[in-house]
């Protein structure tokens, strides 16, 4: 297989970790990372770092054997998003709040919906743990999975690149729901009473799951990640 130089630059795992940890501090103090514009981000990290992170938008998926599908995204009007604030988890006993996340009006009804519903059915309900996401703040979650991973490959079947997401595409979003009580890995969900409420009831909400299991894409299983249809 033949490495492109991006791709190259990114397997520097001790430059990708470097790039990481700085993003990590801009994250404490930039309360609106999510909808953060290429343009705004490539102002505020340094000229080193800037390379891995363009590097990201470089990834082909296809490379890696990955059928993550390549979204034409117009760009997206931060002033047509709605915030969604103060969600509560339970995280070992303790009470902790999601960091705000973005969704379209579209999907603030159907989740207005979902909500709704499930608590009658079950009396529970799920949160957005991550909702939309701009391509230059894909670019850093894919980075920073990588730094934590060290691998492309494994990163890829996990994190698309961006314009590869459908956390980044605002004309049919996707989210990833949790579990209230569980933490923030949810990584049972499937195992859990609301997955199966969603199974459900997904095609009268109007949404469907991106990635079951042994998809056709090569993306792991994400009972987590629903999108609109
Ligand atoms: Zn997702």
């Amino acid at each position: 297989m033949s490495f492109r130089s991006s791709d190259e630059l990114l397997l520097d795992s001790a430059k990708v970790t470097e790039a990481s940890e700085a993003i990590n501090l801009i994250r404490a103090t930039h309360a609106d990372l999510r909808i953060i514009t290429i343009d705004e981000l490539l102002s505020i990290v340094s000229e080193e770092h800037r390379k891995p992170l363009l590097a990201v938008f470089d990834l082909d998926p296809l490379v890696y054997d990955v059928r993550h599908t390549r979204i034409d995204i117009k760009e997206f009007d931060p002033g047509s998003l709605v915030a969604v604030d103060s969600q509560i988890y339970v995280h070992n006993g303790t009470e902790r709040q999601l960091g705000k996340q973005y969704i379209t009006p579209h999907f603030k009804d159907i989740f207005s919906d979902l909500t709704e519903r499930m608590r009658a059915d079950i009396g529970r309900v799920v949160l957005i743990q991550s909702g939309f996401r701009s391509p230059a703040y894909q670019a850093i979650t894919f980075l920073q999975h990588l730094a934590r991973t060290g691998s492309i490959d494994q990163t890829m079947r996990r994190v698309a690149p961006p314009n590869h997401s459908q956390h980044n595409n605002h004309t049919r979003l996707a989210v990833d729901l949790m579990r209230t009580d569980i933490g923030h890995a949810d990584i049972d969900f499937d195992r859990s009473v609301e997955y199966h409420w969603l199974l459900a009831n997904a095609a009268m909400l109007g949404i469907s799951l991106s990635f079951p299991k042994d998809n056709g894409s090569n993306v792991d299983f994400e009972p987590w990640h629903w999108q609109q249809l």
